[in-house]
């Protein structure tokens, strides 16, 4: 069976877009009990941005500190039941921030019209009916959130997707101004997503020429951005980002990612460490499964004085390492894809381990 998946039914891209949500929202606003939701990333409380969110009288804003935790599904939960009960049903929902908000804006979106809580819904296909109008304003670039058809919530058992169709969004604007303001260090994690979310893509059974042309166009990209001459934080590469970004995402629908996914996956669920951050930890010492991916990953690093910390896993207990690589084990389409379908033959929880000791 191949894949058949549904995209994004609007982008606009564009330097200054932003200034155009107002427009776009006002053809939905006559939708349910006629008020906008904005979920903004506390980052811009107070910032020029803020003052330009559309929001009109009876339009709710919040703004969320994305840096206590990764977003919970009791944390969508409250802010739907507080939403329905003190203003009824929104027209629609706009989440203004990076991978996180953007995963708050489509969870909340679709648990507005499904009833219970949302850890009934972690996995693929298990939402029942299709949320509300929803619209992805990315303001950091990398994680490919904007394009997705996942929405990653962190419960009290798992820490998984609402995975569905319904789950993408109906709008994104793609504002390249908006990411300017990300501090250095985040914009190469969180870029670097991106250029490893390609590299995994590229290098596995999945890949096809679908998937293929655009991860070669993101890789393209992202050497621009972060490693040719003309490299860092200009408003030319910004723009060059933020379109590697969707890119690289849509290249990742349509094939998966592989060993260093799995690996950040364990570091991620057992140790908090932040998905973009995680991934530069372990890809730095996956030379052997990506050796030209991380030969310019590592020139990358370089060229931006990124030090990434060394001999993490002297402090690890073998318990610690043992639970990390049991989480990665469990992550078989992963392997699949990188290894082969006779992954197990090569791969086994004694190797993941001795990965994890490599950091
Ligand atoms: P983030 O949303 O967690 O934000 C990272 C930091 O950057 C925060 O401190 C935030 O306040 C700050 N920030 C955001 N925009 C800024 C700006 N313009 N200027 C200054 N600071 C800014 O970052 P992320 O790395 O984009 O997202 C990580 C999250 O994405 C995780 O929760 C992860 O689970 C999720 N994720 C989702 C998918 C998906 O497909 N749905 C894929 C990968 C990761
Ligand atoms: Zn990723």
């Amino acid at each position: 069976m191949h894949k058949n998946f549904k995209g994004i039914e609007k982008t606009v891209f564009g330097r200054g877009a932003f200034a155009q949500l107002g427009d776009i929202l006002n053809e939905r606003r006559g939708d349910n009990d006629k008020f906008m939701v904005f979920v903004v990333d506390q980052y811009f409380k107070g910032k020029p941005l803020a003052s330009q969110i559309p929001q009109k009288p009876g339009d709710v804003v919040m703004f969320i500190d994305v840096d206590k935790h990764e977003p919970t599904t009791e944390q969508i939960d409250a802010m739907r039941d507080e939403v329905l009960a003190k203003h009824g049903l929104p027209a629609g929902i706009v989440g203004i921030g990076g991978g996180s908000i953007m995963d708050i804006a489509k969870a909340a979106s679709l648990m507005f019209t499904n009833e219970g809580s949302s850890t009934l819904y972690q996995g693929l296909n298990l939402i029942k009916k299709p949320g509300i109008y929803h619209v992805g304003v990315p303001t950091i670039s990398g994680t490919g959130a904007e394009v997705s058809m996942t929405a990653v919530l962190t419960g009290p058992v798992k820490k998984l997707g609402l995975k569905c169709e319904w789950t993408v969004f109906n709008q994104v604007v793609l504002d390249p101004d908006l990411i300017a303001s990300v501090p250095r260090d985040w914009w190469f994690y969180t870029g670097m997503d991106t250029y490893i979310h390609c590299v995994e893509s590229e290098n596995g059974i999945y890949n096809n020429v679908y998937s293929h042309a655009f991860a070669e166009q993101s890789m393209k990209l992202c050497e621009d951005v972060y490693l040719n001459e003309g490299s860092g934080q200009t408003p030319e590469n910004d723009e060059k980002l933020m379109i590697a970004s969707l890119m690289g995402g849509l290249s990742l629908t349509y094939s998966e990612v592989g060993v260093c996914h799995a690996l950040s996956y364990g570091l991620s669920k057992i140790l908090g460490t932040r998905h973009c951050y995680a991934n530069c930890l372990a890809f730095n010492h996956l030379h052997d499964y990506y050796p030209q991916g991380v030969a310019d990953f590592k020139k990358m690093l370089k060229k931006h004085n990124i030090t990434l910390p060394q001999g993490l896993a002297k402090e690890w207990s073998d318990e610690t390492i043992t639970k990390m690589a049991e989480v990665s084990y469990n992550l078989p389409h992963m392997w699949n894809h990188a290894i082969g379908l006779d992954w197990k033959d090569k791969i086994t929880l004694d190797t993941i381990k001795e990965l994890f000791k490599r950091l």
